[in-house]
Formats: C-alpha cells, structure tokens, sequence
C-alpha cells in the first residue's frame, strides 16, 4: 500500500480567525448508556490552534462500535493519557466530549502550514479517538488526517468509509503484512464479515486479487458476496470451525469478532509458512481501564507476547493485535478506488441530526450489515 499521492504543492495559505461562535453538538457530560448523550447549540467552535490543522465543516458522520464503547467509558485511561500527555492542565476534563470517529464534509479555514487543502474543498476524514469527534457542526484535524472525499459518493456514503477504512489497511498491511502486489491468490479468512470492517475489507482484498472466505449469519450472504466474498460460512449453522477446518488452510485471518475465536483459528493457518492471525478484539484499552495504566499495559504486552511467542515456535504462524490508525494519505488512495467503481459504500442505515441517540440504539442492536451514518448538516 504505497503512499502514491505526494502530497506537495502549496494550495493556499490562510490564518485561523478568532472565533466566538458556538455550534450544534451532541455530547456527553459522564459515561453511561443511551441517557447520556445531550444536544447542545452551545458548544464553542473549534479552533485552529497549530498551523498545520483545519477546520471542517461536517456534512455526515457515521458510528462505529467504538463510539458506543466510549459512551460507556472504554479506553478514558489511555486516551485521556493521549489528550493531556504531562497532565500539565490542572482542571483537565475530557467532558463535554463528542463522539463520532467518521466525517465528510467542507473545509472552511486552514492554519497557516496548510499546503494540501483549501477553503471550499471537499473532504473525508477518520477522527482519532483521543479528539473531538464528528457528532458535532465542525471538527478540526490535521491536514495528515484529511483526504479529498471521493467525488463519485455523496457526504452520506462518504461518511461510511474512512474510520473502517484506515482500520481495515492498518490489520490487513501493518498487520498481516498484505497489499496491492503481494495479495494476488493468497487465501484470506475474515470472521464477522457483515459489519463496518468486514463490508470494506472483503472489497479491498478482492481488488488486490486475493481469495476471500468470510464467516457471517446465513442473512448476510448476499450482502458479502454481492461484495464479492468468495467463500461463504454461516456461523449459525452449527460449528464455525468445523464448516473451515475442511477447506484450504489460509494466509492470513482478520478477525473482528474475537472472544474465543482465536482458539480454533490459529489452527486455520498455513503451519510453518508464515501466515499471519490480526484480531482488531484486544484486551489492551479494557486492561488500562480497569487495572491503570502502567499495569494494563504491561499485562496486555504480556498477553500478547506469550501468545505470538507460543504460535511461533510451535507452528510458525504470527499472532497479532491491530489497530485504527488515523493516515490521510491512506485515504487518498481509497479514494481513488472508490471513484473507480472497485469499492462500494455500504450504507444500512441513516439518521437525521435531531436522532443521534436513535442511531446509537441501532447500533447497540448489534446484526450490523455495513454502516450507520448521520446526517449533520
Ligand atoms: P460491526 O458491529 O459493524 O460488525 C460486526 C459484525 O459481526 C456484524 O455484522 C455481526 O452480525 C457479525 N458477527 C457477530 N458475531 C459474529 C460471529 N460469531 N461470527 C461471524 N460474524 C459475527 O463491527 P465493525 O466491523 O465496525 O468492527 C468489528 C470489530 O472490530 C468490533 O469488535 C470493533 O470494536 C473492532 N474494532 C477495533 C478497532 C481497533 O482499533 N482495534 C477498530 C475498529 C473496529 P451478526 O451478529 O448478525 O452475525
């Protein structure tokens, strides 16, 4: 996955005024469920506060598992590390905190190092965890984690992709050590290929000429081979492992389902050959909540460490956790492939702004068959 568009050229050069103006916002004020979350008109605009960052206006935005977590409190230890890394502001409070990881919309002001983006440009962005987020009128990111939307999609189907995007590339490249030109043929297995991740990865790997078996409920197998899911199992009809353990072992398996799937999956592998099992299921944010950071961490690199460990030297496969990793250019790529026909947004759902806690619910229902998007604006 080779960073092909060089992002160079001085589009536009323009300064961060002052601003007074306050926005629409969903937030929340403590962790909890549904209850929590609160419209607001009086949450300050954000602004620019480091020349290479801009200031988007938000057209659509779209939920992840994630924000769901985060209502509840998952990944605060770590992520409020991230927010105010030296604890040097002494009333620090993550509240009132948006969420929403996903957004396209328009630039509208630029710091004063921007070279890739102007005012009026078009784009889509994945918002990392650790900042405001996309449930909100305007967001302000650095241009590293800004893309030009693809022009073929609407603000609504572009909201769907960049979150699932950048975590699908991060697990299947950093991760499973795949792209473009290594992918022809190998044999990939994806565990909970209906949802958000799965919709998206299924349709990358066939681009790059990969084979792809996913595991999803029986209902979902038009949806995965409309994509272009080679291999189909229905993890409800009777044991999931059973159903793969007849067929061709495989290269590598993202997994987005995790709990005890990793148990029969390493099995899976290509023994000896350097086949690769990436989970986006780790135990790393829950250690940090719940026993600190120091000690949670430590655990989950304990955790993971005896497990790569054990799968390595007994049957020479890799065992990997992966993660979102907010990357712009990244995204200029999926762009392009959007715009060439090779990748479809798969939009389930849609919510005006006045519902954002509808949406939530729709997401808490779980059975996700691709994304749930939000129209700000
Ligand atoms: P979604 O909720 O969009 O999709 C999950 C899908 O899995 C649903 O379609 C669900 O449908 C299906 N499913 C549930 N249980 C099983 C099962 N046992 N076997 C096969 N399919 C199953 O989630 P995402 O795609 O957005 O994310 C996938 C996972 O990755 C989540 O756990 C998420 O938290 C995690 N994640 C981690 C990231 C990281 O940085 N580490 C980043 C992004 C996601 P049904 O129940 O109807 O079968």
């Amino acid at each position: 996955w080779s960073k092909t568009l060089a992002r160079t050229g001085c589009r536009n050069v323009c300064s961060s005024p002052s601003r007074l103006q306050s926005m629409s916002a969903w937030v929340i004020d403590q962790y909890g469920s549904s209850g929590v979350l609160r419209h607001t008109e009086e949450i300050a605009i954000p602004s620019i506060n480091f020349a290479n960052e801009v200031l988007i206006k938000v057209s659509a935005a779209s939920l992840n598992p994630l924000d769901v977590n985060m209502r509840g409190g998952y990944g605060a230890t770590l992520l409020n590390l991230r927010r105010d890394p030296l604890s040097v502001m002494s009333s620090f409070s993550e509240f009132p905190l948006i969420l929403g990881r996903d957004l396209s919309g328009v630039v509208v002001d630029c710091g004063s190092e921007v070279t890739h983006f102007a005012p009026g440009d078009e784009v889509w962005a994945a918002v990392p965890p650790w900042k405001q987020g996309s449930l909100a009128e305007y967001v302000t990111l650095t241009e590293y984690e800004v893309s030009y939307k693809p022009k073929s999609l609407s603000h609504i189907e572009a909201a769907s992709i960049p979150y699932v995007a950048n975590t699908a590339l991060s697990a299947l490249v950093n991760a499973g050590g795949l792209c473009r030109e290594n992918s022809l043929n190998k044999r990939v297995l994806i565990t909970g290929a209906s949802g958000g991740v799965g919709t998206f990865s299924i349709q990358l790997l066939k681009t790059w000429g990969a084979h792809v078996t996913v595991t999803c409920s029986q209902n979902a197998e038009g949806l995965v081979r409309g994509l272009g899911a080679d291999e189909v199992v229905d993890y409800t009809a009777g044991d999931v492992a059973e159903q793969l353990e007849i067929m061709e072992k495989f290269d590598v398996i993202l997994d987005n389902v995790g709990g005890d799937t990793e148990e029969w999956a390493m099995g899976l592998l290509k023994p000896w050959s350097g086949a690769k099992y990436v989970t986006l299921v780790s135990p790393l944010l829950l250690n940090t909540d719940s026993m600190g950071l120091l000690d949670g961490t430590l655990r989950a690199g304990l955790t993971l460490h005896n497990k790569a460990f054990q799968n390595i030297t007994s049957a020479g496969v890799f065992y990997r956790w992966a993660f979102y990793a907010p990357d712009g250019p990244t995204l200029d790529e999926v762009s392009q492939l959007v715009d060439a026909g090779k990748i479809l947004p798969v939009v389930e759902a849609q919510f005006p702004f006045t519902q954002v806690p509808q949406a939530f619910q729709k997401l808490e229902q779980g059975h996700a068959r691709g994304k749930t998007v939000v129209k700000v604006a």
